[in-house]
């Protein structure tokens, strides 16, 4: 059986793995998954799918794409009914899994790989769950929970704040893991509001965001290539809007929405 220590891990695939087992054995009672189907994301070494059959869930599919080890997952969980081994890119899944069998999952949990926090995130949102235990770099939580008007608020809060309800359950120090990534980590509980986010709406969103410290007015004009309008249509879009003289980044998660939406429409109909 493959250990940690004879593994060379890739950096490129996010490996850091936790060895702290009381940290894995409380993701697993945050999870609250007695009875319960589980996805789990990125298995890596299976130790916190162990923690999730311990448990007791009902059926666990364990996403890992890395095919050494998937393979030795395989191996380790030969006996187990209860687990089904998915040697996938979780981004590139579909969603109900192989074939597109649809079935609803109870549960998700994951120690994302930290390279892939933002798209894994946007894309559990396609995913019908009841609770979700997800691992993450702290920074990028604190980014995903900051209030408008503070510093770390972008984007990433706008968004996770309308889709996710969350709940930070504990930090985890860098040494919990091997090798120790470089930052602290955050564990959280996230349940999906049901509320969904507009592509066009997405995409102003994301424009203005990339100049969130200017107001709605600057960044709008700011952003005309990638609006696809003229700098002139841009003026007009900006100088049209009531809140122009509002900064980007004070705009509550519902208000950044709506005035996205509202920029979003008028650039149709100029553009
Ligand atoms: N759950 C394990 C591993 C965490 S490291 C633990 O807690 O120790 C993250 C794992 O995600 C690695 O095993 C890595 O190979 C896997 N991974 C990285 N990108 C992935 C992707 N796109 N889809 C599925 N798994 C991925």
């Amino acid at each position: 059986m493959l250990t940690i220590d004879d593994f060379k891990p890739s950096k490129k695939l996010g490996q850091n793995f936790l060895v702290d087992e009381s940290v894995a054995e409380r993701e697993a009672e945050y999870l609250d998954c007695n009875g319960k189907s589980v996805l789990e994301i990125g298995a890596g070494t299976g130790n916190l799918t162990e923690k999730i059959l311990e448990a007791g869930a009902r059926e666990i599919t364990a996403i890992e794409k890395d095919a050494r080890l998937a393979r030795e997952l395989r191996v380790k969980f030969v006996e187990e009914k209860k687990i089904e081994i998915e040697h996938a890119d979780f981004l590139e899944r579909e969603v109900g899994g192989e074939a597109g069998k649809a079935k609803k999952i109870d549960r998700i949990a994951s120690n994302v790989p930290y390279c892939i926090s933002s798209p894994l995130l946007f894309k559990l949102t396609e995913y019908d769950f009841d609770l979700a235990v997800l691992c993450l770099q702290k920074e990028f939580v604190e980014h995903m929970v900051a209030k408008p008007g503070n510093k770390k608020y972008s984007r990433l809060s706008v968004t996770s704040q309308t889709c996710f309800e969350m709940e930070v359950m504990e930090l985890v120090p860098p040494y919990a893991f091997r090798p120790q990534p470089k930052v602290s980590s955050a564990i959280i509980r996230v349940k999906k509001t049901g509320k969904e986010i507009e592509k066009e709406t997405a995409k102003v969103l994301t424009n203005i965001f990339s100049h969130k410290k200017n107001t709605i007015r600057k960044a709008v004009i700011s952003s005309a290539v990638g609006l696809n309008l003229e700098k002139k249509q841009a003026m007009e879009v900006a100088d049209s809007l009531e809140e122009k003289n509002e900064r980007v980044f004070t705009l509550e998660p519902e208000r950044a929405l709506a005035i996205s939406r509202k920029i979003g429409e008028k650039c149709g109909k100029i553009g």
